[in-house]
């Protein structure tokens, strides 16, 4: 099967509609998308498309996530990334607004793609071998290095391997078991805040709010530095049939580009370039047909390593690209979207 690429186009921010931007992302129905602006006029498909007016129930129910989670009961690799450029909403669509609140949890209505999946991950669970067991473990990737979030303390490197039987996995990992929806959600809570983990964010990082992003939360520039956090969920009836389903906050796609910056900043978004440009490049190498195929550079970064399974050999991926509709991100959402297309033509073999 090929990877589904599903669009979805968040609403005009209040800032976007007061400044009186213009939308320039329109949806035509049946997956298809039109840009149109000054100098670009461009049509772009996709298994999927879900505009401002989509709720996280559709985006749940109309991307095959719900088949993806059966996927992974069934013993498969499932991957679901999200990319874009900051701010495009793929945290929003992944969590939902998690956290923005700390007081108040989020309404039913607003959980995204992972609890939803979490809460179907469960009933199938309880409806399918009793002798089922459900564990996550939840990782960043963070200039070039792996770090668990569910391990108490500072964050600490863990080394990524590779072995025969098991392709590259990270060593050390900490996997928790869970049973019930609260259980996962608060270890969700707990990894994408440095503070439950009981270290102080300042001393890690000179800038706080972007290490907040680091871990898949927040808006404006702080998902830029974010290294692309994972949340891996392994569902296992006995050793030899082991379903991951493997969620994916990709950084902000738009560091891609940007030079000129210093000191420790530049070595992020170094980082992330390199990440994000392997992902790329696997990818494009991936598309072309599997007999004009050369080596797949899964080495050239962290991110590539671990998602070397999903992407290329027996996995099955769902991405979701996030796009804004406004004028001011024509050119990263133009760059979303070729990047998505291309993604289309990846064929994989689970
Ligand atoms: P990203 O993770 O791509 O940087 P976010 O998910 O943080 O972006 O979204 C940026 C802002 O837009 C947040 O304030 C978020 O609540 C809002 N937002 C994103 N998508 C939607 C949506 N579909 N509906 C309403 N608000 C959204
Ligand atoms: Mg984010």
């Amino acid at each position: 099967p090929r990877p589904h690429p599903t669009l979805r186009v968040r609403p005009l921010t209040c800032t976007e509609t007061r400044r009186g931007d213009q939308q320039v992302v329109h949806s035509l129905g049946d997956g298809a998308v039109h840009v149109s602006a000054a100098r670009h006029d461009a049509t772009f498909g996709f298994s999927a498309v879900f505009d401002a007016g989509a709720s996280q129930e559709a985006v749940f129910e109309g991307s095959g996530m719900r088949q993806l989670v059966e996927l992974a009961m069934d013993g498969f690799s499932c991957t679901v990334f999200a990319f874009g450029q900051t701010g495009s909403g793929k945290t929003y669509t992944l969590m939902g607004p998690l956290g923005q609140s700390d007081t108040q949890p989020a309404s039913p209505a607003l959980l995204g793609l992972m609890q939803r999946s979490f809460t179907c991950l469960l009933e199938q669970s309880r409806s399918r071998a009793s002798d089922l067991a459900l564990s996550a473990s939840y990782l960043e990737i963070y200039n070039e290095q792996v770090r668990d979030l569910l391990s108490p303390g500072p964050p600490c490197a863990l080394p990524l391997r590779w072995s025969k039987t098991r392709g590259f996995y990270v060593e050390n990992q900490l996997s928790v078991e869970f049973e019930s929806l609260e259980a996962i959600v608060s270890l969700l809570l707990q990894g994408s805040e440095p503070q439950a983990r009981g270290w102080d964010i300042r001393e890690s990082c000179p800038r706080s709010r972007s290490w907040d992003s680091a871990v898949g939360h927040g808006e404006g520039v702080m998902g830029a530095k974010a290294s692309p956090p994972n949340v891996v969920l392994q569902a296992s009836t006995c050793p030899s049939k082991q379903g991951t389903l493997c969620f994916v906050d990709l950084a902000g796609s738009e560091r891609v580009k940007e030079t000129g910056s210093s000191g420790e900043l530049s070595v992020e978004a170094n980082s992330i370039n390199r990440s994000l440009l392997a992902l790329g490049h696997c990818i494009s190498l991936l598309a072309k047909p599997r007999g004009k195929r050369t080596h797949i550079p899964y080495r050239d970064s962290k991110l590539t390593r671990l998602l070397a399974r999903s992407l290329g050999g027996s996995g099955i991926t769902l991405m979701v690209a996030c796009i804004s509709p406004s004028s001011r991100c024509l050119s990263e959402t133009l760059s979303t979207l070729h990047y998505a297309s291309r993604a289309r033509r990846v064929t994989t073999r689970p």
